[in-house]
């Protein structure tokens, strides 16, 4: 058992499950959800009702998949996850939804991806825990209504615009995850690092927080890279200068920003002399689709004061030609 479990791809994930937080107490940063999460659980347990539903939405990395465990566990039941994607037919969700106990949370990830089919037995799911489905077709097609128990739907998407009026208007509660501050994302390595058994300085942890796109996902990523580097170069131990050198190795800037972040900023740069350029010749000049840099790439660079989104389409700021040393462009200003 042991050593078949032990091939790369399956330690990662036995890592994974260890670092994940199981409870609200352990949920770092994200003050403003965690405390509403908090009063909405204890006031439904109170209750003694299955929570309302929850639309989370945020860039990938940030949290969503962990909170939706946590509601599950904070409200001591049980979480059947699934994804948009992978629910293609109306039968697909039925099954799913005829499977859930008394106050269970379903967690649809990429709730977005869900086809109109599937998003129709949803409404009547969520809003009247009806369950409302035509089985068979052609003159044997006979609809069935069935009664199901009240459950929670937890909803993850990376764009709140993605979704239907009329699926999310059917979540009380909406929450949008921020990305993670500096101090924060040290507290999340340094917990990680204790877990691990790793050893890993205060310094050690900010330098790896400052390099992680603001995203918790990542900076447990370049922990475990940097954690490599450690063991063969410094006895293990991760000190401020550690982390810089193996996250210099890893290609990863001052800044946090990785090769792909630097193609984007370069490619407008010198391909489109700042912007505005529109997004879809934007993903041709860098060979990438536009939902990975939607999605992806440019949350982060926006919120860093990187890109501008303008209606003419994505602009650069100063900040760009500062991070490469390149002069900045007059109309933006000193
Ligand atoms: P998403 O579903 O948004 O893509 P995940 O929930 O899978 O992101 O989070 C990625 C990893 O980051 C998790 O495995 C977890 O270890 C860590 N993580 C996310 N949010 C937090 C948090 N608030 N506190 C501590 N660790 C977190």
């Amino acid at each position: 058992d042991r050593l078949i479990a032990a091939s790369p791809r399956q330690q990662e994930e036995v890592i994974d499950r260890a670092i994940r937080p199981l409870q609200l107490a352990d949920y770092i940063g994200q003050p403003v959800v965690r405390e509403q999460m908090e009063l909405f659980i204890q006031a439904a347990k109170g209750r003694g009702e299955a929570l309302d539903h929850v639309l989370i939405f945020g860039p990938p990395g940030l949290g969503k998949t962990t909170l939706a465990n946590i509601i599950a566990n904070e409200m001591g039941v049980q979480v059947k996850s699934t994804s948009g994607p992978v629910l293609e037919k109306a039968g697909d969700l039925a099954a799913m939804l005829t499977n859930l106990e008394a106050g269970d949370v379903l967690f649809v990830d990429e709730i977005h991806r869900l086809s109109p089919v599937v998003e129709e037995i949803l409404y009547p799911a969520m809003e009247d825990y009806q369950l409302d489905i035509m089985i068979g077709d052609g003159p044997a097609a006979r609809s069935i209504k069935l009664d199901l128990p009240p459950f929670t739907l937890v909803g993850a998407t990376t764009r709140a615009g993605m979704l239907t009026n009329p699926l999310r208007d059917r979540f009380g509660i909406v929450q949008r995850l921020e990305f993670y501050s500096v101090p924060d994302l040290a507290i999340i390595v340094g917990r990680s690092a204790q877990i691990l058994g790793m050893h890993l300085d205060a310094d050690g942890a900010l330098e790896v927080a400052k390099r992680s796109r603001g995203t918790p996902r990542i900076a447990n990523r370049l922990l475990r890279r940097v954690r490599d580097f450690a063991e063969v170069r410094s006895q293990g131990v991760i000190t401020q200068s550690v982390a810089d050198q193996a996250l210099n190795l890893l290609n990863v800037d001052e800044q946090g920003f990785d090769h792909m972040d630097r193609r984007l900023l370069l490619a407008m740069i010198d391909k489109f002399d700042g912007g505005p350029v529109g997004i879809d010749s934007l993903a041709a000049a860098i060979s990438e689709e536009r939902h990975t840099i939607e999605d992806v790439l440019e949350p982060f660079l926006i919120q860093q004061g990187f890109i501008t989104r303008t209606p003419r389409g994505r602009m650069l700021t100063r900040h760009a030609y500062q991070h490469f040393g390149l002069n900045v462009p007059g109309r933006l200003g000193d």
